[in-house]
């Protein structure tokens, strides 16, 4: 019988399935895929069962980059295959003809991007791109209350980073002069009325389904109102569309179409003080700029319905609107309305503080736009609302930068450690396990080492470790510092390896994220700072880099005057 041979299709299959998920192989989907190949042979499912729990159990022990690298060896067509299966494609989009397709992406200028924005950015994108169509970035900047000048360029510069060019751009507050004259056109059709009631009393109607007063002012004197609106001499007043006060939809309950906004625009200066509202700007703007296929979060589903009256009142083309989930992160605000507050009471360092999922916040710690890409598109365009954890995002990331960054080791909370009889060495190290293309280092030792004092606690008087890639030492004497003699180069199964430094090192700190909400409480224990030794080859890094600390996770180095810093991106 041949166990061998289904030994070794069972590594390939454990390989295989632990490079899909994250270094972790699941013996179940290993043994089917086994099962399955040798399922001619009369073989015992039992037993191939074994042999797969056994494969996986190997397989899981080695980092990914080693796994990587043995299945390229061992089946190269496995890696290829996976790449497939896991290219995130996008469903067909309903009615859409090749080079004929228009999306947008519409963000408000009122702050930086974060990760919800990549999720709608992405999908218009992509699905311009899948056919062969055009992708516009408007700026929906009709609140001069919000819009702020630095917004546009800023959103621009993340859209950029994200890897994403637009074919077209342009300002939603540009087209205030053809707003107006819809706005005219549908108070002439009797579809939209100026209501002079205060704020309360318009929340009150709604609420209760009931008209009020201004609903029944002529179209003449309608008309002059707008006027009046438009060029100042009218305060509170609103141009509300003529909906239906008892509809079950409350979004159809005479929604404010134009509202008066006394405030200096970014672009515009005070040439404007009525402003057009999202259920107005949005749907005109869509039809009329060309788009075939937008796509809004669900939260705006119940003013679909608005959306389309207007245009069919106005006589303007109604595009396919489309709807997916808001993107949410367990722990994390994924709004701008959420982080804006945090910012200005200082509960974060700003938009870049490496716990908020801005886009430059993620940059920071050292989460790549590849990442962010791969995660958002295998989110889908799915209807369906929840709230996912960081630690997908932080899947896709590793699948990055496992292959590609280079090790170091880091010392936290360092304790001296001095070797008798030590071997004087120039020691070369490899800055990758598989790779060999990164690189080596050379590390000088003498007799003097830092090492991490939680994990030298753990070994007794007596007991032997190993100075990672370097050789063995026998503790003697443990105090505020730990003596040890040299104890052999030959490698001894199971002892402790660990990590360290020689006796020149670079002290510098590692910021380390954590959730800023545990049970939707914030949590002001969010960010940790660990102190350490790194070896001294860190110092030659450059800002930007991502490297792997050894045993401590991957980190974004950064350069501030003369001072490293590291920004924890995950393990
Ligand atoms: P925020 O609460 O962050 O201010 P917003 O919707 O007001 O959200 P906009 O700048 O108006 O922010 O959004 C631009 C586009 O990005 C919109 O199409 C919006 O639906 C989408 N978007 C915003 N946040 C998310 C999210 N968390 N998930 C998916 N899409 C989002
Ligand atoms: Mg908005």
């Amino acid at each position: 019988m041949p166990v061998e041979e289904i030994r070794k299709t069972a590594r390939k299959y454990a390989l295989q399935n632990a490079i899909w998920f994250n270094g972790t192989a699941n013996s179940k989907a290993v043994a089917g895929k086994v099962i399955a190949a040798f399922k001619d042979k009369n073989i015992s499912p039992n037993e191939i069962y074994q042999i797969s729990v056994s494969a996986c159990l190997e397989v899981n022990k080695i980092p990914i980059g080693q796994q990587i690298a043995e299945l390229e060896k061992l089946a190269p067509e496995l890696l290829k295959k996976e790449k497939k299966e896991r290219d995130f494609t996008l469903p067909e989009l309903p009615d859409a003809e090749k080079g004929k397709v228009v999306t947008r992406f519409p963000p408000e200028p009122n702050g930086y991007l974060h990760i919800g924005h990549a999720k709608a950015a992405t999908v218009d994108h992509e699905y311009a791109r899948m056919y062969d169509g055009k992708f516009i970035l408007r700026f929906d900047d009709t609140n001069p209350e919000n819009a702020h000048l630095k917004f546009y360029d800023a959103q621009k510069e993340d859209l950029r980073w994200l890897g994403i060019e637009w074919d077209e751009e342009y300002h939603t507050s540009d087209n205030l002069g053809k707003h107006y004259k819809l706005a005219e056109q549908l108070i002439d059709q009797e579809g939209a009325y100026v209501c002079k009631c205060p704020p309360d009393a318009v929340k009150d109607g709604r609420f209760h389904g009931k008209e009020c007063d201004c609903r029944a002012i002529s179209t003449e004197e309608n008309l002059d109102l707008w006027k009046d609106m438009i060029s100042s001499s009218v305060e509170g007043a609103v141009l509300r569309l003529k909906g239906d006060m008892t509809c079950v939809n409350t979004a159809m309950r005479d929604p404010t179409l134009f509202r008066i906004i006394d405030k200096s625009h970014p672009l515009h200066g005070d040439k404007y003080r009525v402003w057009p509202t999202y259920d107005f700007a949005g749907a005109v703007e869509d039809s009329l700029s060309g788009v075939t296929h937008p796509f809004r979060t669900k939260e705006y589903e119940l003013r679909d319905e608005c959306y389309f009256h207007l245009l069919e009142l106005l006589k303007l083309r109604k595009p396919h609107l489309m709807e997916f989930a808001r993107l949410s992160i367990e722990g994390m605000p994924v709004s701008k309305r959420k982080i804006k507050p945090l910012i200005e009471k200082g509960m974060v360092s700003g938009y870049d503080d490496i716990r908020l999922p801005t886009l430059r916040g993620l940059e920071k710690r050292g989460i790549l736009p590849e990442a962010i890409k791969q995660f958002v598109l295998s989110q889908g365009i799915s209807k369906v609302e929840s709230s996912v954890t960081f630690s997908i995002v932080e899947a896709f990331n590793r699948k990055i930068i496992d292959p590609i960054a280079k090790r170091y080791f880091f010392v936290q909370n360092p304790i001296k450690l001095v070797v008798e009889d030590a071997p004087i060495r120039e020691k070369t190290i490899r800055l990758h396990p598989t790779d060999e293309k990164l690189g080596s280092r050379i590390i000088k030792t003498g007799n003097t080492f830092f090492v991490p004092k939680e994990d030298i606690e753990k070994i007794n008087i007596g007991g032997i470790f190993r100075l990672k890639d370097l050789y063995n030492v026998k503790i003697k004497e443990k105090n505020n510092e730990i003596f040890a003699e040299y104890a052999g180069e030959n490698l001894i199964p199971d002892s402790a390896k660990i990590q360290w430094t020689a006796e020149s090192f670079v002290k510098m700190s590692v910021f380390v994220p954590g959730l800023l909400y545990q049970n939707g409480n914030y949590n002001s224990n969010s960010l940790e700072k660990v102190e350490g030794f790194a070896e001294e080859a860190v110092s030659q890094l450059e800002t930007g880099e991502i490297v792997q600390f050894e045993r401590f996770g991957f980190v974004r180095i950064e350069k501030q005057n003369k001072a490293i810093m590291g920004f924890f991106a995950h393990k």
